[in-house]
């Protein structure tokens, strides 16, 4: 990992050893002092650094089931606002680890988290760095998960919510959840990435404070999947993944949990080959990232139109790809594209070991299922997919990806001659 560059000194803008860089150009700024969420000087992305980085023996104090705020070493803050999130079961897959023929596969299942998506985890800090700064209106452009994230952290904290969401491009169970939380809901006659366009001309113009994954603080929540990961894992099997396979929407995740790597390594507790190989999964109609990586480029280029069942990662325009893309190239990863159908099949064969998840989640395991078929990943590899949201998410999918009900007379006879036919 040739570009670490996390030892740079405390700048006097640092707020008790907190402090943001951009990733672009260095310049440093106060965290929670005015609001932005990029470069003042050049418009690049910004990051949280810490004067004291974590080691291991700084969470030992809590158990997993504690969740994000575990970790609260390698936070801003020792607590949020919370549901509570994070401490998600990583489960074994016996059938599907044999099927696949990886040594060992893991399943991290974020839709176990309180909203049923891994966008808690980003909440829980990014909430409450919006109360810390002091804002009325909370915000977020969402393809679902982040708005019904958004909306029940907003009710927790009692701050209004506005969610922009692309019309009929959103799973069921994520309006249902932003509605019911009381979220102001706003369908926009456009795709996601037109939603974050605008959101985020709200947020320049000061009218809400933006919680899209471009706020550099809610990568920071997300940053304990990954430590999360490396805990359990070395729990069963004494040894670290040697590869995540996730699925990439806006990149979040991927940009998220290299920067977990990276800390640990520069505080000595990780060692650099023991860093799993992030492997990022798109959808065939939505793949910016995987061409970026195929084609070698130094950035993404943004697809205008994209389409995919899984509506999760339906975005042309990743907006964390500066941080992702070495994210991916200096772990040694990749990423794969994988077409609707191959996500569906993931998600019934995910289902069939008792793990329900919506399309997006199931990309990753697809990604396995078409990397190890093509020989990229190695049959004595052990791996960890991570699969980001609950089955109820999108019932429709899952409806439609599953079983018929099948219709029977009230009785108990005709039901047996039903069953035997
Ligand atoms: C948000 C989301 C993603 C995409 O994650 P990124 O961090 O933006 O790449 C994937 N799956 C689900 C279910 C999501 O809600
Ligand atoms: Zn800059």
């Amino acid at each position: 990992m040739a570009d670490l560059q996390l030892d740079e000194p405390e700048p006097e803008v640092a707020d008790d050893g907190v402090w943001l860089t951009c990733i672009e150009c260095g310049e440093t700024f106060a965290p929670f002092e005015g609001i932005r969420y990029t470069c003042d000087s050049c418009g690049g992305l910004l990051e949280v650094r810490y004067a004291d980085l974590p080691t291991f023996e700084d969470f030992d104090s809590a158990a997993i089931a504690d969740g994000v705020w575990r970790y609260d070493a390698a936070l801003p803050f020792e607590e949020g606002v919370s549901l509570p999130e994070g401490g998600t079961p990583l489960h074994d897959v016996p059938r599907l680890e044999d099927d696949l023929g990886v040594e060992r596969l893991r399943i991290k299942h974020e839709g176990m988290n309180p909203t049923g998506s891994f966008k808690d985890r980003g909440m829980t800090v990014g909430v409450r760095v919006a109360e810390k700064v002091g804002v009325d209106r909370l915000a977020c452009a969402s393809t679902g998960n982040t708005s019904a994230a958004l909306s029940a952290y907003g009710a927790r904290a009692d701050l209004e919510t506005l969610v922009l969401l692309p019309a009929g491009k959103v799973a069921a169970g994520k309006i249902a959840q932003a509605s019911l939380h009381g979220a102001r809901i706003l369908e926009v006659d456009g795709n996601f990435d037109r939603c974050l366009d605008i959101v985020q001309d709200l947020a320049d113009r000061g009218e809400a404070y933006l919680l899209n994954s471009l706020n550099p603080f809610r990568l920071e929540g997300q940053k304990t999947i990954g430590l999360e990961i490396l805990e359990q894992f070395h729990a069963e099997e004494g040894a670290y993944p040697d590869r995540i396979v996730l699925p990439v929407g806006n990149a979040g995740n991927t940009a998220a949990l290299y920067k977990a790597f990276r800390e640990l390594v520069e505080s000595g507790a990780l060692d650099e080959s023991d860093v799993p190989k992030l492997t990022g999964v798109q959808a065939a109609g939505s793949a910016p990232m995987v061409e970026a990586i195929e084609e070698g480029w130094e950035g993404i280029e943004r697809w205008e139109d994209v389409e995919t069942i899984a509506t999760a990662i339906r975005i042309g325009n990743p907006v964390n790809a500066p941080k992702a893309l070495p994210g991916i190239r200096e772990t040694g990863g990749t990423a794969v594209a994988v077409s609707d159908e191959e996500i569906t099949a993931a998600q019934r064969d995910l289902a069939g070991e008792g793990v329900g998840v919506e399309p997006a989640s199931a990309a990753s395991v697809a990604g396995l299922r078409k990397l190890r078929h093509e020989g990229v990943i190695e049959a004595d590899e052990q791996v960890v997919c991570l699969t980001t949201g609950h089955l109820l998410k999108d019932p429709d999918a899952a409806a439609a990806a599953g079983s018929e009900p099948e219709p029977v007379p009230d009785e108990t006879d005709a039901v047996l001659d039903h069953l035997a036919e």
